[in-house]
């Protein structure tokens, strides 16, 4: 593990698995103290005990991002344990592929609800927090999805457009926040485990198969951009495999 003084107090939304593990592995790593947040606290346990056993420093919560009071809940727990919150990272998120004429609208609405609202519920409740403290971070966790749409992931691709254009938006009002959007492509990851067209599915799951990098490479993007000076705004990286058309 790596020493580090100025460890900062990390919140991670979708921790339980694929890049939000990932990356509360290398951010304990580099010293910062990492809260876990998702809905499969089995999992959160056991990668607490795992990072602590590594000598880092961690914390986890059952989180709900779909819902506001629990998100605030989340963050408020984190804030009134640690006196502050440095960097949220919005991840979690869900991707049930399907043609828009198979009118599958539960996992339309489920998508608004993780992948973009639980992004809005996450910025409600951190940036109180963070506009009176005067400083902090969000790092939002879009996709390639989010810079080009392809069939069968009409309605992924709104809630990921939609994750940069709030983000653009949350960057231009603020002056003492940081905001980053990061973009990953095929990852690997629990992503294309449940829901969605089973033919889809399939599909993609032996795309990424193909080409999929490891979630620790996206990891590595967030762990720089949250490691830059507090005048220095990263705002947007893509991450994606070189062989990813
Ligand atoms: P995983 O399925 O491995 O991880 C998704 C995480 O989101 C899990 O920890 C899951 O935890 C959590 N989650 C889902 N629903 C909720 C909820 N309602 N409340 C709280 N947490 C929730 O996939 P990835 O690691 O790939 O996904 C992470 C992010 O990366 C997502 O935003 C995804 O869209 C994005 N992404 C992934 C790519 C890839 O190829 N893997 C490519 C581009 C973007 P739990 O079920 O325990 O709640």
């Amino acid at each position: 593990m790596t020493a580090n003084t100025n460890g900062r107090i990390v919140l991670i939304t979708g921790a339980s698995s694929g890049i939000g593990a990932a990356t509360a592995r290398r951010l304990a790593a580099d010293g910062h103290h990492v809260v876990l947040g998702a809905r499969r606290t089995d999992r959160l346990a056991a990668l607490a005990a795992e990072i602590r056993a590594a000598g880092g420093r961690v914390d986890h919560q059952e989180l709900d991002v779909t819902s506001l009071e629990s998100v605030r809940g989340f963050v408020e727990a984190a804030h009134r344990r640690h006196g502050r919150i440095d960097v949220l990272v919005n991840n979690a998120g869900v991707m049930p592929l399907s043609t828009l004429d198979a009118l599958r609208v539960d996992e339309w609405n489920q998508m608004i609800d993780v992948n973009l609202r639980g992004v809005l519920h996450g910025i409600a409740a951190a940036l109180p927090l963070m506009k009176a403290r005067g400083s902090g971070h969000v790092v939002n966790v879009a996709s390639t999805a989010g810079h080009r749409v392809d069939r069968t992931a009409a309605v992924y691709c709104a809630t990921k457009y939609a994750v940069r254009a709030l983000s653009e938006g949350l960057r231009q009002e603020s002056r003492e926040i940081r905001v980053t959007v990061v973009s990953p492509g095929f990852t690997e990851s629990e992503l294309t485990d449940r829901g969605g067209d089973p033919q889809v599915r399939a599909a993609v799951r032996a795309a990424a198969e193909q080409l999929a990098i490891p979630a620790s490479a996206v990891a590595d993007a967030i762990g720089y951009a949250i490691t830059q000076p507090g005048n220095v705004d990263v705002n947007e990286i893509v991450v994606r495999p070189t062989a990813q058309g």
